[in-house]
């Protein structure tokens, strides 16, 4: 086995245990391999242990690894900030989308999501701890972007996704995530029905899946430690 191949393991381990601790089914939760920073051939390893969903946060970064990819059967979602001046390469490229934070992103998105691929899946990133310097749209401010978002014809909203403050210990990360979880709930009774609580790294995936995550997003217990030469380039 890869290191890659026992790292995931281990992530899959801890996955089933915090889902079992929660009293939930580990299959409502899909782990996403979070790639950013390391090459084709990690992606690869990680291929040939069964991963099949990879995130990435740097735009040009990632195109380039998805071309390279193109012959392997891999879902590719983008969960770094988004410029209106990437809005085509994401559209063109991905298949979802963690980080909707304004109604123009979006619009772009599903007026230039090629006809011949199926509607870009999105989730709206939400700033659900409210630090005034962080990307997400306030939890305030969640319902009218949804609603906004659900109208366009080529993206399909699927839910929400959140990175609050890192915490200290499990019951102050929980708390953290519950105010995301808020937001989803909010949501759902509002009439939207989505499915996905995009939260959890690896972290903090214990209390993430504590407060009902389904899709944790992990990076560095998959693949090690990142340096950032490359993060430039996004
Ligand atoms: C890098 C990143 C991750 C993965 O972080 P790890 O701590 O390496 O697991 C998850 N989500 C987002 C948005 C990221 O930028």
């Amino acid at each position: 086995m890869t290191m890659i191949a026992i790292n995931l393991k281990t992530v899959h381990d801890r996955i089933s245990m915090a889902c079992r601790a929660a009293g939930r089914d580990p299959k409502e939760v899909t782990l996403l391999a979070v790639s950013k920073t390391f090459g084709a051939e990690a992606v690869t390893a990680a291929y040939a242990a069964g991963q099949t969903a990879f995130g990435e946060n740097y735009i040009q970064e990632a195109v380039q690894k998805i071309t390279q990819l193109r012959h392997l059967p891999l879902q590719w979602h983008c969960i770094g900030p988004i410029q209106s001046n990437k809005t085509r390469l994401v559209a063109e490229h991905f298949d979802w989308v963690h980080t909707v934070d304004r109604l123009k992103i979006a619009q772009r998105l599903s007026e230039q999501r090629p006809p011949h691929l199926p509607p870009l899946q999105v989730c709206i990133q939400v700033n659900s701890d409210g630090g005034s310097t962080k990307s997400g749209v306030l939890p305030a401010d969640a319902l009218a972007l949804a609603q906004g978002v659900v109208a366009l014809p080529n993206v399909c909203l699927r839910g929400i996704m959140s990175i609050p403050e890192p915490a200290p210990d499990f019951i102050a990360a929980c708390a953290l995530f519950a105010g995301a979880r808020a937001v989803f709930d909010a949501l759902n009774a509002a009439g939207l029905a989505l499915d996905t609580l995009s939260m959890g790294m690896s972290a903090d995936l214990e209390a993430a899946l504590h407060e009902g995550s389904t899709m944790v997003r992990v990076g560095s217990a998959i693949f090690g430690g990142r340096t950032y030469a490359v993060a430039a380039t996004g």
